[in-house]
């Protein structure tokens, strides 16, 4: 009889974990209160990006500076409400002081490398085993700025990402104009890396993944999970507002929401939503053929099945907090500045809104691999930025610590006992 592993949560982090388990013959069983694919998952409404460029994490040296500007303006690209301050506290000084050297920030650097240097490869990868290989679209990513100072100015991230392999080319004025003639004059310096991709339509991938898991023999249960049955330091049973579910093995793959599962195994982690919005403006009559992430504004544009997607914002409040739409608004705005040929006058049933939580752990990585309090269950969560793009690697991580194989990479830098 093979193990029997309950995956918990089916965003992208589940969905892909519960499609290489199944694959390799374990009995899954996926427990997720939502719709696999759907908006109750940051999965859902992220900006597609599967970007293996992606290694520079949000806490940098010198972040602390901003910290007033965080707090000063409720609209701006990162802010914490005041209210949430005490609460966020612990979570804060962590942030700021887990990448706030330059050597400190090169470990983190390597350690989102070795997650998505090959993202591109794996999810096209897992989209033609789940028959969805046409929702990835290998485009490249283009960045551009207002000169080419404004790019210098972020040498720092540059030189990390170079180091992690990433290569680009750059381009003029007349060179981005030509690729993208809809996106506003204003900006006359980009840098193209070709070898990037995103995703046509987020929450259809994650759908399609389940699909698959669930084509391998993978059961969907719907419902919650609240804890687990551990004897003697062994996992028997996943317990769940739909009843316990008896079990071998665990992942926790919850996203925005590991905390309290994993403090019930004993984990400790520095964990908070950053809140995130997008706005999708269907049909809309200029867009960006290729995804673009405006530098200066640090907000990607994405063409997607439903249409022209800007999502970002990074807002630290609470998981229950409610939405603030003059986020969405902001974007909107952005997206008008940025693509000057869009009607003014968009009616409010060609945009549709979102807002999600982007699973955050302090210090930029997640937190994959054994719970201290039972080595049957197996973190994976927290990806903060980066977790559509990095699931596959995540998924084959967790497959080889559950199945005691040599690891496909590194788990140290993941591991929960960072936070002890
Ligand atoms: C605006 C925005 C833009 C982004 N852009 C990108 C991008 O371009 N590229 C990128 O790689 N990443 C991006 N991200 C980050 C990315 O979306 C997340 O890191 C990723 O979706 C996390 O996936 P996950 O599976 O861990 O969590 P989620 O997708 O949030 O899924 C967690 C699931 O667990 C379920 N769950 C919660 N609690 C329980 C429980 N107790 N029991 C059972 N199930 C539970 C939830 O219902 C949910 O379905 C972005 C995020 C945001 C908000």
């Amino acid at each position: 009889m093979p193990d029997h592993v309950v995956v918990i949560g089916a965003g992208a982090v589940g969905a892909a974990t519960a499609l290489t388990l199944a694959r390799e013959g374990h009995r899954v069983t996926i427990l997720e209160p939502g719709e696999p694919g759907g908006p109750q998952a940051a999965s859902y409404g992220n900006a597609c990006w599967i970007s293996p460029e992606s290694v520079v994490p949000m806490g940098v040296p010198g972040i602390w500076r901003k910290v007033p500007g965080f707090l000063a303006d409720p609209l701006g690209p990162l802010t914490i409400r005041w209210r949430h301050l005490p609460r966020l506290a612990p979570w804060l000084a962590v942030f700021l002081r887990a990448n706030a050297t330059v050597a400190k920030l090169e470990r983190t650097s390597r350690a989102l490398a070795a997650l998505l240097v090959d993202a591109v490869a794996r999810h096209e990868a897992l989209a033609a085993e789940a028959g969805a290989a046409s929702l990835i679209a290998r485009a490249g990513h283009l960045y551009a700025w207002r000169d080419r100072a404004a790019f210098d100015a972020d040498a720092l991230g540059w030189r990390l990402r170079r180091e992690a392999g990433i290569r680009w080319i750059e381009l003029s004025a007349e060179e981005l104009h030509q690729r993208e003639p809809a996106l506003s004059r204003d900006y006359t310096f980009a840098l193209l890396i070709e070898d990037a991709a995103h995703v046509r339509d987020p929450g259809a991938l994650v759908a399609a993944y389940v699909a698959a898991a669930a084509a391998r023999g993978a059961t969907l249960v719907r419902g919650r999970a609240t804890g687990f049955v551990v004897e003697r330091g062994r996992l028997r049973a996943v317990r769940s507002d739909a009843g316990e579910i008896a079990a071998d093995r665990a992942v926790i793959a919850t996203g925005a929401h590991g905390k309290p599962l994993a403090a019930a195994l004993g984990d400790r982690v520095p964990l908070e939503s950053e809140r995130g919005y997008h706005v999708v403006i269907r049909d809309p009559e200029v867009t960006v053929r290729t995804p673009v992430m405006i530098g200066d504004a640090r907000t990607p544009l994405t063409p997607t099945a439903q249409g022209l997607r800007v999502a970002g914002q990074v807002e630290l409040a609470s998981l229950e907090a409610e939405p603030d739409w003059r986020r969405a608004e902001v974007l909107k705005q952005l997206a008008l500045r940025l693509l000057p040929g869009l009607p003014r006058d968009l009616p409010a049933e060609r945009l549709s809104l979102w807002m999600g939580h982007r699973p955050s752990i302090a210090d930029g990585l997640p937190v994959i691999g054994p719970a201290s309090g039972c080595a049957d269950v197996i973190h994976a969560f927290g990806h903060g930025h980066v977790g559509l793009a990095s699931a596959p690697k995540t998924a084959a991580l967790v497959a080889d610590l559950l199945a005691g194989r040599a690891p496909v990479i590194d788990p140290a830098p993941y591991s929960a006992a960072r936070f002890r």
